[in-house]
C-alpha cells in the first residue's frame, strides 16, 4: 500500500481563520487549547458546504438530500471508528460531547450496579468525571472510591492495586488530566480492572486530539471524547464502547430514531448505534468531527507531539525561572499543558493582565475542584499548546506574566 504523505506543520496557522486577530491592540495568542481547540477553513468549510449543498433530516428518507444528509452522517462514524481503531462502525454513538457520553454510560448502567458495588475514580477527574457517578450512587447504594495521587500529579498505582478488588463494578479515569497534564498509565489501569472484570471508562475529552488511540488495544469498555477539542465543532461528541455492554445496557434517552417498533403497549428498541441516539442528530456536528479527523489524519502525529512538546518544554523551562511561580503537575509523562500558581497573586488576575497582551490563558479551577483542593489551591493560570502556536508566543506569554506579576506584587 502506498504510504500516504503527512503534512509537516508550516504554515498550518495560515489554515486557522480565527488566530490572525488583534486582542487589545495586540496579536492573539491562543493557549487555552484543552478548553477548546480553533478550527481549521477545512471543518469550517465542510459544515458550511453541509448546509448550503445536503442538509436535511437523516435515516429513513427516500429523496435525494436526506440520503446525502445521511450518507454524510454515517461517513463521519467510519472515520471516528477508524481513529479510535473501533472494531465496528456501528459501535460508535454520537453524543453532545464527553460530558453527554458519561452521562449515557452512567444513565444507562443502573441495571448492573448493585448496593455496596464501588465506583473508582481518580483524584485528577474532571467534575463530568465525577458527578454522574455521585449520581449513580445515590440511585443505586453503590460507594465512589478515590485512586489517590502523588505531589506530582501521578497516580498511585499501588494503592489502586490495593483498592480493586471483586466489589469493584466500574473504574472511570481520564486518559489526560485537563489540568495537570499527567498522561495516566490508562493500560496498566485498565489490565487490573479487567482481572477483577469491572468495567472501565476512559475519559479521553484531553487525548484524543493529542494521543494516538486504539480502543482495541487498550481493551476499554467505553472511550469518550469531545468534537471540539479534535479541531471540530461544538455539540458533537464521541461514544465507543464495547458491543456486548452496549447491548446489555438501557438506553438513555426515549423517543424518535432509537426504536425498532413501537405500539401503544409496548416499544422495542433500534439495534445499535441508533438504540443510543434519541431524536434528529447533530448532523452538521457529525459533518464537522469527520472532517476534523480528515485533518488531524493529514497531519503527522508524531511530528505534532514532537513539536507542541518542544513548545511545552519552552514555556516550562522559562516559567520555573520565575522565583514566585509553582507548577502544578509534575509528572514525568505529559502532555503540553502547564498550570502553574503564583505566589500571593491570584490567577484570574494573571489572566486579565496577561489579556491586555492579546494572551488567551484559562484560570480557575477548570472544573477539578477536588484537585484544588489535594493543593490547597483556589486555582491555576493554564497555558496549553497546539500544533499552531510557536516559539515567539511562548517568549510573549511568559513576558505578560511578568509584566504581571511586576503590577500586582
Ligand atoms: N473531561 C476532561 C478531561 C475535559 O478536559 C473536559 C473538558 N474540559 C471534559 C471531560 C468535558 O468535556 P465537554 O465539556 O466537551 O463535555
Amino acid at each position: 500500500m502506498k504510504a500516504i504523505q503527512k503534512r509537516k506543520l508550516e504554515n498550518i496557522r495560515e489554515e486557522f481563520p480565527i488566530l490572525h486577530q488583534k486582542i487589545n491592540g495586540e496579536d492573539l495568542v491562543y493557549l487555552d487549547n484543552a478548553a477548546s481547540t480553533q478550527k481549521p477553513k477545512a471543518v469550517i468549510n465542510a459544515i458550511k458546504n453541509y448546509y448550503e449543498n445536503d442538509h436535511s433530516n437523516v435515516h429513513r428518507g427516500v429523496h435525494s438530500l436526506s440520503v446525502r444528509a445521511t450518507e454524510a452522517y454515517e461517513s463521519s462514524r467510519e472515520k471516528v471508528s477508524e481513529f479510535v481503531n473501533s472494531p465496528d462502525k456501528d459501535q460508535i454513538i454520537f453524543t453532545k460531547g464527553t460530558t453527554d457520553s458519561i452521562n449515557l454510560i452512567a444513565g444507562s448502567l443502573t441495571n448492573l450496579i448493585e448496593k455496596n458495588d464501588e465506583i473508582l475514580i481518580t483524584a485528577m477527574e474532571h467534575h463530568s468525571n465525577i458527578v454522574p457517578w455521585q449520581e449513580l450512587c445515590k440511585r443505586t447504594g453503590a460507594i465512589l472510591k478515590v485512586i489517590p495521587i502523588n505531589d506530582n500529579g501521578e497516580i498511585l498505582i499501588d494503592k489502586y492495586r490495593d483498592m480493586v478488588s471483586n466489589k469493584t463494578k466500574l473504574v472511570s479515569v481520564v486518559h489526560l488530566s485537563n489540568t495537570l497534564g499527567t498522561i495516566n498509565p490508562i493500560e496498566e489501569i485498565i489490565d487490573t480492572a479487567k482481572s477483577y472484570n469491572a468495567i472501565t471508562v476512559i475519559d479521553g475529552a484531553q487525548a484524543a486530539g493529542h494521543l494516538l488511540v486504539d480502543v482495541q488495544k487498550l481493551d476499554c469498555d467505553f472511550y469518550l471524547f469531545s468534537g471540539h477539542k479534535i479541531f471540530g465543532p461544538t455539540g458533537i461528541g464521541v461514544l465507543y464502547g464495547k458491543e456486548d455492554i452496549l447491548n446489555q445496557i438501557d438506553p438513555y434517552q426515549f423517543g424518535g430514531e432509537m426504536i425498532l417498533k413501537v405500539t401503544f403497549d409496548e416499544t422495542t428498541y433500534n439495534d445499535l448505534p441508533h438504540k443510543f441516539e434519541a431524536g434528529t442528530p447533530n448532523i452538521a456536528g457529525a459533518v464537522g468531527i469527520g472532517a476534523s479527523i480528515d485533518f488531524i489524519n493529514s497531519l503527522d502525529r508524531d511530528l505534532c507531539h514532537q513539536y507542541e512538546m518542544s513548545l511545552h518544554d519552552d514555556a516550562l523551562g522559562k516559567l520555573e525561572q520565575i522565583e514566585c511561580i509553582r507548577i502544578i503537575g509534575k509528572s514525568s509523562i505529559k502532555s503540553a499543558i502547564i498550570s502553574f500558581v503564583v505566589d500571593g497573586i491570584h490567577p484570574h488576575d494573571i489572566g486579565t493582565i496577561i489579556n491586555q497582551k492579546g494572551i488567551a490563558v484559562r484560570t480557575g479551577h477548570h472544573c477539578t475542584m477536588p484537585l484544588m483542593d489535594f493543593y490547597g489551591i483556589p486555582g491555576t493560570v493554564r497555558a496549553s499548546f497546539s500544533i499552531y502556536n510557536n516559539h515567539a508566543e511562548v517568549d510573549k506569554l511568559i513576558d505578560a506574566i511578568n509584566l504581571a506579576i511586576k503590577m500586582l506584587k
